[in-house]
Formats: C-alpha cells, structure tokens, sequence
C-alpha cells in the first residue's frame, strides 16, 4: 500500500538555519523512491516559493508543490466558507497572498474577516482597529494558535499570543485553522491525493503535530530534534506511534515503513465511492 508523509520542518528538518543531519539524504530517498510528501508549516509569514527557496539555500530542493502552509490552508477555507469575501489581515506577504489568490481583496474596514498571521509589523494602532471590526461583527480567525516559537536567540512570540490578545479585548473567541485543526492537516492530504489511511505526520511538536495526525487518524512519527524530549511523553494522555531520535533514523524511508510503522486503518478511510459504500453495507 502507498504510505505518503506530511512533514513539519522547523525542528524536523532543521533548526534556525541549520540542516539537522540526515534530513537532506531523506529527502533524497523521498524523491528517488518517489513517495509522495508536504512539508507542513504553521507560519503564514512566507509564500510557498519563500520556502522552498530557504529550503534551497540550505541544500534542499524541492518544489512548490511540497510546499504547505497554514496561509494556504487559511485562504482556502474562508474561500469556501465566504467566497469573494474581504480581510482585514495582521500577518505578512505569505497571507496576503494566499488569500489573494483565493479570490479575497484586502480591507481596512469593515471586513468580513479579521485575519490574525505572524509579522513583526504589529502595533497598538493595528490591534485597535481589528478589536473595532470585531466588535462591530467581522469574524477572528487566527492562521494558527502557537503562542510562542523557538528561535536561536531565544523565544519569539506566536501569532496564538496576537490572538490572544484580541480574544481578551472583545471577549470574542478566534477559529483556529493550522495544525492541529483537522482543516489544515485534512487539506495537505487532500493535495497530496493520499487516504487516511496512508497518511503519516512527521512532526516535533506534541500539541500541534502529533495531535493534529493523531485526531486525523493518520499515523504518528514524532522526532526528537525539536520542542519535545522523551520524557515530555508522560504529560500526554495521547502519543504518537512511533518515537525517533532524529529524521536521519528515516533515511531509508521504504525500510522504515516495512519495519518500524504500524498499518494504517483503512477503516478510517473516507468512503470515496457512494456506490462501493452501498454494496459493503448490503453485503
Ligand atoms: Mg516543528
């Protein structure tokens, strides 16, 4: 059975700038076994095209199309929920233009959306206004809920810290759409043609990667080149299947599923044929 990987990157793949070793002879073995995968981001700072050139520079090469964000993930769900609709947007290039290109304009009042990403350009003046448009009726929605990210000089505060502070102010609660929620972890499987049950999130964040799969179904790898040490494990009532201690333990990706993954449940499966459905039902 075809086994493909969605794949955190900061943590994972590397760190800061930093190649974690191993990480670009496993991406190698993904594109010479020709296994499909996504590298999966809750940063809506950046374009596809900006990380796949950061990856390039640190001597990964992979297209666009490996490439998906919460951004994305963000804009395809308000296009769906409200096509043609207007943001206002606290976030940077790699938000405005995903939601350009799913048929949103951009506003500076009374949007339908208040639309929270990552960005260093935040000021008092800017939370100002979005509290105003959510008081007045504009919908919060926050490209993902992380508080706070690691950086190498120390902590940088999350977009989830942004949100927060708008939820404080109006009292209003955002809808979350990164990892974990199942709407971006759903979608990257969705672009990569791929079941549930053929789905393996790779990730070193429990909160986000690790539940994200686990509430999806798909199997779970989590690496512990990142956020979590082994011993973080006992605080969980959930886990992933499968601890490593760095992405180099899957270099040869074909033997680690042979060897090391458990199955996936094909009952987890959505029913892709309506009719195929019936039968198993009559049967
Ligand atoms: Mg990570």
């Amino acid at each position: 059975m075809q086994t493909g990987l969605l794949i955190d990157m900061d943590g994972v793949i590397y760190r800061g700038s930093q190649l974690i070793p191993g990480a670009d002879r496993f991406i190698a073995a993904l594109k010479r076994e020709r296994i499909p995968f996504m590298f999966l981001t809750n940063n809506s700072q950046r374009t596809r095209r900006d990380v796949a050139t950061k990856l390039e520079r640190m001597g990964i090469q992979v297209g666009e199309k490996h490439i998906f964000t919460c951004a994305i993930a963000t804009a395809q769900y308000l296009a769906a929920r409200k096509p043609q609709g207007t943001a206002y947007v606290i976030g940077e290039g790699g938000l405005l233009h995903a939601l350009h290109r799913n048929g949103y304009s951009i506003v500076d009042h009374s949007p339908d959306f208040v639309v929270v990403g990552e960005g260093r350009t935040i000021t008092l003046d800017v939370l100002e206004r979005a509290v105003n448009m959510i008081m007045d009726g504009a919908k919060l929605i926050a490209t993902n809920l992380d508080p706070n990210c690691p950086t190498i000089n120390g902590t940088r505060p999350g977009c989830g810290a942004t949100v927060a502070y708008l939820e404080a102010v109006t009292g209003i609660k955002a809808f979350g759409v990164g990892k974990p929620s199942p709407i971006m972890m759903r979608a990257a499987r969705k672009e990569l043609g791929l079941a549930t049950s053929q789905t393996v999130m790779v990730g070193d964040t429990m909160d986000t990667d690790i539940l994200g799969g686990v509430q999806m179904g798909y199997r779970t790898v989590l690496t512990l080149t990142g956020t979590t040490k082994r011993e973080d494990l006992d605080q969980y009532a959930f886990g992933p299947d499968v601890v490593i201690d760095s992405i180099a333990d899957m270099e040869d990706p074909l033997s680690f599923f042979a060897h090391s993954l458990p199955q996936g449940n094909r009952e987890d499966d959505t029913v892709s044929s309506l009719s195929e459905w019936r039968e198993k039902q009559l049967a």
